[in-house]
């Protein structure tokens, strides 16, 4: 098992603290406000539009498109929604495609994320701003409030 730090509770800290933590890892997610999912929870109007149906490149400002098709054909929106439903999220398509939580809350978004959180004993430190993160061999971070450091 490694001990992980994950810089920022955002959506994609979020998700990357639960994949590291549903393969083993012991993970600590460091978010400088007073609680995660602050932006996510104000998504789609505050309905939470969490993915579209019809997800392709073609909707992306990029000069690598094939390397944006790559990824989405590796995680698009389907699996965006099986992730979501695996936390045990309800999620239903407009007639646009636009995928929300059955609720139309975007904040139930956020609290799939938090009640996940707490069933994987991921560590989360509040008012836990990143100031400095270097590398000699260990990693060395430092946040207002404490420093980490852990062996790579
Ligand atoms: C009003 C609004 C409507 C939106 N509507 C939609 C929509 O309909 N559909 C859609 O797909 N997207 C929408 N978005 C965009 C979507 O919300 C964001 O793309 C997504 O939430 C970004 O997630 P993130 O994790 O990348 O970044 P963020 O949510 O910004 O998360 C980054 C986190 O890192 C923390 N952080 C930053 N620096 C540090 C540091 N040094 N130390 C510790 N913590 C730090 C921040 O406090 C923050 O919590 C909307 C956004 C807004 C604001």
């Amino acid at each position: 098992m490694k001990k992980i730090s994950v810089i920022g509770g955002g959506a994609a800290g979020l998700a990357c603290a639960v994949f590291l933590a549903r393969a083993g890892e012991e993970v600590t997610v460091l978010e400088r406000g007073e609680r995660v999912g602050r932006k996510l929870s104000a998504t789609g109007n505050g309905q939470g539009n969490v993915t579209n149906l019809r997800m392709g490149e073609e909707h992306y400002f990029s000069d690598d498109r094939a390397k944006v098709a790559r990824a989405l054909a590796r995680f698009g929106s389907r699996e965006t929604v099986s992730f979501l439903q695996s936390m045990g999220g309800v999620f239903l398509p407009d007639g646009r495609g636009r995928v929300y939580p059955a609720s139309r809350q975007a904040s139930a978004v956020t609290d799939l994320f938090r009640r996940e959180l707490a069933r994987l004993d991921i560590e989360v430190k509040l008012g836990a701003r990143v100031t400095a993160l270097s590398y000699d061999g260990t990693f060395h971070l430092t946040f207002d409030g404490g420093t980490m450091s852990k062996v790579k």
